[in-house]
């Protein structure tokens, strides 16, 4: 878990929006790999480890996907350095290639593929939903089974910056929840409805 990204980290408990307190035990250079998160709400803790996020609920993600780091990078439409993107499910894998089409684009993976490992520079996120700060990310590519599941869809609209895109693969997001751009070989891109 990249350091500057646990100031974006929020309780997943359904109340109302939370930062979680960082109680680190281990660092290695500018990742958290040991802590605890406590929620000052609800005080729910979890444990930080391995530099992962486990918030408990997170679902498996359909492989392959069929968002190539190309296409992810054109889509996302992120321009110039700087924040974050977030990547949920299958897609998270290619990190590194995504990386390299985004310099100096944070990357988030949430629900990764089992092997994907939390690295200084890729930070990982197991979870229900994306518990990260509302309106404070550059773009959210959901993979298969994510991109169609309205709950999902939700959650990159209420975390995405104004104006940013959503890149979903799956059944197209509903028209009151998304403007779409483009959708075609089950892949859609969109911008959130506010
Ligand atoms: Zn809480």
């Amino acid at each position: 878990m990249f350091i500057e990204l646990t100031d974006h980290l929020r309780c997943p408990e359904p109340h109302e929006e939370a930062f979680l307190v960082l109680l680190p035990d281990r660092f290695d250079g500018r990742s958290v790999r040991e802590g605890t998160l406590g929620c000052p709400v609800c005080d729910r803790r979890f444990a930080l480890r391995d530099g992962v996020f486990d918030a408990g609920g997170a679902r498996a993600a359909v492989e392959p996907t069929r968002l190539a780091p190309d296409a992810i990078a054109a889509l996302a439409g992120v321009n110039g350095p700087g924040g974050y993107a977030v990547l949920v499910g299958a897609p998270a894998a290619a990190w590194r290639e995504v990386s390299a089409l985004m310099p100096g684009v944070g990357l988030v993976g949430v629900n990764p593929p089992e092997g994907v490992a939390d690295e200084e520079t890729f930070s990982v996120i197991r979870a229900a939903g994306i518990p990260l700060k509302s309106r404070s990310m550059r773009a959210v590519v959901l993979g298969a089974p994510f991109g169609g599941d309205e709950v999902w869809v939700r959650e990159a609209a209420r975390v995405l910056l104004p104006g940013l895109r959503v890149v979903g693969e799956g059944e197209e997001a509903a028209p009151e929840l998304v403007d779409l751009m483009a959708g075609a070989d089950g892949v859609w891109v969109g911008t959130p409805r506010r």
